[in-house]
């Protein structure tokens, strides 16, 4: 049998021999590079969730109700019953998906309407969508800057913002994080340039920090330079009416595009968007790659996302609902001993220093039945490990209460607080 596999089932030719050595050679390079994670400590695990987003989850192996402290659901509305509503709606009556993209017969009715929401809430001229925000990050600057131009950008912006820049032709410039004097620097650099950009987070997600958009703003002016934000982790609720970093800033008019997410404040499934001059979402309609080469939003998580904007559109008590409890943390956990970095924001990174401290720390909060991640190099600088702790409007005061009472034993434990 053994003969007769070898000479006739086999489809044995030295090519399929030397296609074999290749896959065998790639798997001892792929299990080299993973051991090579497993023993710096940097491993990402996934814990199982069995429940759907929420203050209160199940999780595969552990028992019962677990809190939760790390999704970007700031508003609560991942599960609203409102939005779940809308996205079952919109199942129904527009179909589980386009099976296409934009442009050749993937537009409803309904993702225009989104689109206009989203540039009346952010009071910009238009809107496009795309599948995610890493997607709009990555069509944006190809499309806006070519060789002639340049771009100036945050040491520490998101990847998304890394990458799109990347893709584009542009001169680039990096200025260190929240430095108005070498953005100055670089700007006065950069003078020879056609058109010119900075582009910042609007709040930076590992810091829970703000980017200081009026200095920004008003040395963009200085130097004719245009400003870009990316306002994932403050769309919905930072500002008086959760418009973002530039309401809260006061710089609204004077903050020319915007990128952020539907997939965390906006109710949390996915999706994302540019907003800003009508001309440049006309071109990046044309020419923007992510949305030219991917298939169209869902229509259930158009649906979802809709729901949540017109939530916002119409009163502003959702956007406030995580201020107070954002409060109640930082407050009790800075006088319990904590180190809480940030400002005044609902991503709370309690700083531990230590990797595995952080780690150890996050599995025994787990056992006490409170869902934190440690994070550490290197998405966060070596020796700034820490717990990103994200406060959502869906907690009551017991539950922050308990997370505390949870950081309070485990930090002993540790020897982290006394
Ligand atoms: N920009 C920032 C600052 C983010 O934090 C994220 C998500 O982690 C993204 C962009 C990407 O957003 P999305 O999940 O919609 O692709």
């Amino acid at each position: 049998a053994n003969l007769l596999y070898q000479y006739i089932l086999r489809p044995s030719t030295t090519t399929s021999n030397r296609g074999y050595a290749a896959i065998a050679e790639a798997r001892t390079v792929l299990e080299h590079e993973l051991e090579t994670i497993r023993t710096g400590g940097t491993w990402k695990g996934e814990r199982i969730i069995t429940s759907k987003q929420g203050p209160h989850i199940n999780v595969d192996g552990s028992h019962g109700d677990i809190l939760n402290f790390c999704a970007n659901n700031y508003l609560g509305l991942s599960s609203h019953p409102q939005v779940v509503e809308a996205g079952i709606e919109a199942l129904k009556k527009y179909g589980a998906g386009l099976s296409s993209v934009r442009f050749i017969c993937g537009t409803q009715d309904i993702h225009k309407d989104l689109e206009q929401k989203l540039a009346q809430f952010h009071e910009r001229e238009d809107c496009i969508l795309y599948a995610s925000c890493f997607d709009a990050n990555a069509g944006l600057f190809e499309v806006l800057l070519g060789p002639d131009d340049a771009v100036l950008s945050d040491e520490l912006n998101h990847a998304s913002i890394i990458d799109g820049i990347r893709l584009c032709r542009a001169k680039r410039f990096r200025y260190k994080h929240m430095d108005l004097n070498d953005l100055e620097t670089q700007l006065k650099e950069s003078q020879s340039s056609r058109l010119r950009l900075v582009v910042t987070d609007g709040v930076f997600s590992m810091d829970g920090d703000m980017a200081p958009l009026k200095g920004i703003c008003d040395l963009a002016e200085q130097y004719g330079a245009m400003v870009f934000i990316d306002e994932c982790h403050a769309t919905g609720f930072m500002g008086p009416r959760g418009r973002g970093t530039d309401e809260l800033l006061g710089v609204m008019d004077r903050v020319h595009i915007v990128n952020s997410t539907l997939g965390k404040a906006l109710g949390g499934a996915a999706g994302g968007y540019t907003v800003g001059p009508k001309p440049l979402i006309d071109l990046l309609r044309q020419r923007s790659r992510p949305y030219l080469f991917s298939n169209s939003l869902p229509p259930p998580v158009v649906g979802c996302a809709t729901r949540a904007v017109e939530l916002l559109l119409a009163s502003n008590e959702i956007a406030q609902s995580v201020g107070d409890k954002t409060m109640r943390f930082r407050n009790k956990m800075t006088e319990a001993g904590f180190t809480i970095s940030g400002s005044d924001h609902p991503i709370c990174p309690v700083m531990l220093g230590d990797a595995r401290l952080a780690s150890l720390m996050a599995d025994d909060m787990l056992k006490l039945g409170v869902y934190v991640i440690g994070f550490s190099y290197p998405v966060v600088p070596k020796g700034k490990a820490r717990i990103r702790v994200q406060i959502s409007a869906a907690h009551t005061d017991q539950d922050i209460d308990r997370a505390v009472d949870a950081f309070i034993q485990t930090g002993r434990k540790h020897g982290v607080v006394s």
